[in-house]
């Protein structure tokens, strides 16, 4: 058995799962790494490592992404996913985790030219550069198309025991799940928020807020995954609770100094205020979360606005929904 021991980065994702296996059975030791932020899902890590007997590295990635969301060198996807930044910026951090803990190699589950803007060759040789781990950062799946890195050059790692898979068919890697008995694993789309749309619109607002060089909260980022948010006519902003989960979480940030609104006389929602509220975009408010209430045929509903240090109710008229659907983000 070879003393040679690996880091792979584990998405969850079949091929990255495969990049794992490929170089397990050739008798290399294998450990995954997963970067952790309020972004990307590293369920699907955990339940892969599992699968695979694999310990996991959890490494919290917060601190890289939050700049590259604002200025990413090499430009976003199709919603706000600086896909190739962020790649080489956690292959630099699994580079410094290879070198604090004497891994002789970063591997990753990447196809060549299996995205357009993140896997060609050229994006493939940017991540390796500006990671800084040229030689040590190993594509298990396309390794045979690609150059070969110091571990393959000095015999650690059989190159011909590596793939030549390209492109965006799965033939090979369905084959390869068969050949090492993976039975388990998510699609290949899914995980990041940053290529939702409906989600980016509700950071890019949250960025627009925060102007450098503060950056959000863990709280702000941990409040995106809410769905019904409002930018109100004079620059309010609310979200709206969508259920009882929603609206029991969103009281809980009272104790954090928050305000919110919630109704008296109706079952309804709770809005959490995130930023000082004019007495215009207040009433809005109000009539938003009067609208969504279960008001029957009441054309009067009550609110109680609760600050850290006030109380007060009022009454309202609901607003049309129509009036304030071009305000939700
Ligand atoms: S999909 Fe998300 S996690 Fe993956 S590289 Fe792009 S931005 Fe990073």
């Amino acid at each position: 058995m070879s003393e040679t021991r690996g880091i792979s980065l584990l998405s969850g994702g079949l091929d990255s799962m495969l990049a794992i296996c490929l170089l397990r059975d050739q008798g290399i030791a294998m450990d995954g790494i997963v970067f952790v932020s309020p972004f990307f899902d590293v369920r699907p890590a955990r339940k892969a490592a599992r699968q695979l007997g694999v310990t996991l590295h959890e490494v919290d990635f917060t601190p890289e992404i939050l700049p590259l969301l604002r200025h990413p060198p090499h430009g976003f996807g199709g919603a706000m996913n600086p896909c190739i930044d962020c790649h080489a910026a956690m292959i630099r951090r699994a580079g410094d985790f290879m070198r604090e803990h004497g891994y002789a190699f970063v591997s990753t589950g990447e196809v060549l030219n299996q995205r357009p803007m993140s896997q060609n060759r050229r994006s493939l040789e940017v991540v390796a550069q500006t990671s800084g781990l040229a030689g040590h950062l190993l594509r298990p799946l396309s390794a045979q198309l690609l150059d070969p890195t110091e571990p393959e050059r000095d015999g650690r790692v059989d190159r011909s025991r590596l793939g030549a898979i390209q492109g965006r068919q799965r033939v090979e890697q369905i084959a390869l799940a068969k050949r090492f008995g993976l039975v388990e694993y998510p699609s290949p789309a899914g995980g990041c928020r940053l290529t939702e749309k409906g989600y980016c619109r509700k950071l890019r607002d949250l960025l627009d807020r925060v102007p450098e060089p503060a950056q959000p909260t863990a709280d702000d980022l941990a409040l995106l995954r809410y769905a019904r948010q409002f930018r109100l006519p004079e620059g309010g902003r609310i979200i709206v609770g969508r259920n009882r989960a929603d609206n029991q979480a969103l009281k809980a940030y009272r104790d954090k100094g928050y305000a919110i609104l919630h109704t008296v006389n109706i079952p309804g929602p709770t809005a959490l205020i995130l930023n000082a509220l004019t007495p215009g975009d207040l009433d809005r408010a109000a009539r938003i979360i009067a609208a969504y209430g279960d008001r029957g045929a009441l054309t009067e509903v009550i609110v109680r606005h609760v600050t850290p240090t006030d109380s007060r109710e009022f009454a309202v008229a609901p607003l049309p929904r129509d009036d304030f659907q071009p305000w939700m983000l």
